[in-house]
């Protein structure tokens, strides 16, 4: 469903992403894994459409994707849910999972995509006229992926769901994730939590300095050199949301 080849981008002089090659088919669950900045929120800046690319080529459902700017790649059934969450915290919850909908093909499946929405994360429900900004961490996550749910997406980018999150709220989230993929949408999961996003793919990727350098199923992975090694010298996922200021969220 998605291929991307020989894929090169950056910002300025400096090339982050450096020849990547990865694929997801239809109703996959494929993770993403690697290090603080060898580029995987690039990546899926590139395939939303935010990062423009230098070289290389990728493929959507048969379409050339990187031809399509971002609002038509929604359209045709690619939705991001972003690091940081982004939820809009002035607006309400609900207010938040409207503008997921704001597209015309995603407008005649509101109501419905809603429910859906409501009944995976009763949460939501109960908050529906609270500021997403009064949110606790998880419940914006849970926010970030209804949105995303919104548009009624054939594949979703879910950028670090489980950042700045205690133990238990990431199991919540990733239990949600399971059942999202049960529905036959297939996900594109970048994490530095390789033990949760191992839970839920089938198959991944190591990447380092803006290449893959080693893929396999998740049993594989789990005994591969290669992941452990990508790890050493990178900053754990603590660190990092110590970095971006975020307190881990009980
Ligand atoms: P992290 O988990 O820390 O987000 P990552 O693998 O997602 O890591 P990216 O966020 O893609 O990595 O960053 C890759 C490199 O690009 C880093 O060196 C980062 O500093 C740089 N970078 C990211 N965004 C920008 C930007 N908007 N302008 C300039 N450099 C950037």
């Amino acid at each position: 469903m998605l291929q991307v080849s020989g894929l090169h981008a950056g910002y300025g002089d400096s090339e982050v992403l450096q020849g990547l090659d990865f694929d997801v088919g239809a109703g996959e669950v494929v993770c993403l894994l690697g290090a603080n900045g060898v580029g995987k929120t690039t990546t899926m800046g590139v395939l939303s459409g935010l990062v423009p690319a230098s070289e290389g080529r990728v493929r959507y459902d048969g379409a050339d994707l990187l031809a399509l700017p971002s609002h038509e790649r929604v359209k045709a059934g690619l939705a991001l849910s972003p690091e940081g969450r982004k939820v809009f915290p002035n607006l309400t919850v609900e207010e938040n999972l409207y503008l997921g909908s704001f597209n015309r093909n995603a407008r005649a499946h509101r109501a419905r995509k809603l429910d859906e929405v409501y009944a995976l994360f009763p949460r939501l429900a109960e908050r529906r006229t609270q500021s997403a900004g009064l949110m606790s961490g998880g419940e914006q996550q849970m926010l970030a992926l209804g949105r995303a749910l919104m548009s009624n997406p054939r594949m979703l980018l879910l950028d670090e769901p489980s950042l700045g999150l205690a133990p238990l709220v990431v199991q919540a989230v990733f239990g949600a994730i399971r059942t999202i993929a049960a529905t036959n949408i297939s996900i594109l999961l970048v994490e530095q939590n390789t033990h949760a996003a191992l839970s839920v793919a089938g198959r991944g990727y190591v990447m380092a300095a803006g290449r893959i350098v080693y893929s396999g199923d998740a049993a594989a992975l789990r005994q591969s050199p290669e992941l452990r090694d990508a790890f050493i010298g990178g900053k754990s996922a603590r660190d990092k949301s110590a970095r971006k200021g975020e307190a881990l969220d009980a």
